[in-house]
């Protein structure tokens, strides 16, 4: 019988203890990235619940957002927008400032990214808080995105991201959970 999903994934997403800093366990997906089997079962994983409803784009955050968000695109026939740190972006842009840990950063999106009326999936590697997540949904909204789901290889259901998500009315998909920070 073939290996779960979950089953795989716990087995190629590296846990890095004590990064950035003491006490955070880094969820390192570039492990996962490197295994060709676990990327195309995760891509297809993702994908599966968005074939033939007529997604439009594929938003992938900056960075690892990028890389599954391209894949994803790609399976869907589905174009590509990426949500970038500030100061990325050569064209006239939205922009929202949103919380971290320490202090606030801004995240930017092309303002002619959305049509209004555009079914839009959202896609990142990890939710952790919700707060990176949350800033592209309001992004997407303001420029007239029909964010139909938010999806995820990783949650971190401790932090409560999945709900801050949920709360705009965005439904969210990830693949593995993760106990703790
Ligand atoms: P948050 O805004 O708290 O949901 O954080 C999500 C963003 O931070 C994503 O882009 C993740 O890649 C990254 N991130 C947060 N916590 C972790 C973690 N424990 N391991 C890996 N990446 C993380």
């Amino acid at each position: 019988m073939e290996e779960s999903l979950t089953k795989e994934l716990s087995n190629v997403i590296r846990a890095i203890q004590d990064y950035p800093k003491p006490g955070i366990v880094f969820r390192d997906v570039t492990t996962l990235l490197q295994d060709a089997r676990a990327f195309r079962r995760s891509v297809d994983a993702l994908v599966h619940p968005y074939i033939g409803i007529g997604l439009d784009q594929v938003a992938g955050i900056e960075a690892r957002g990028f890389i599954l968000g391209g894949a994803i695109a790609h399976q869907l026939t589905a174009g590509f927008i990426p949500v970038r740190k500030k100061g990325k972006l050569p064209g006239e842009k939205v922009n929202i400032a949103y919380s971290l840990e320490y202090g606030v950063d801004e995240m930017e999106m092309h303002r002619d990214a959305v049509s209004p009326g555009d079914k839009v999936l959202l896609v990142d590697d990890l939710i952790a808080t919700g707060g990176t997540a949350e800033a592209a949904v309001k992004l997407l909204k303001e420029l007239g995105a029909d964010v139909i789901a938010a999806c995820f290889v990783i949650d971190l259901p401790d932090l409560g991201g999945r709900k801050k998500i949920e709360s705009h009315g965005v439904p969210v998909r990830t693949l593995i959970e993760f106990e703790g920070e």
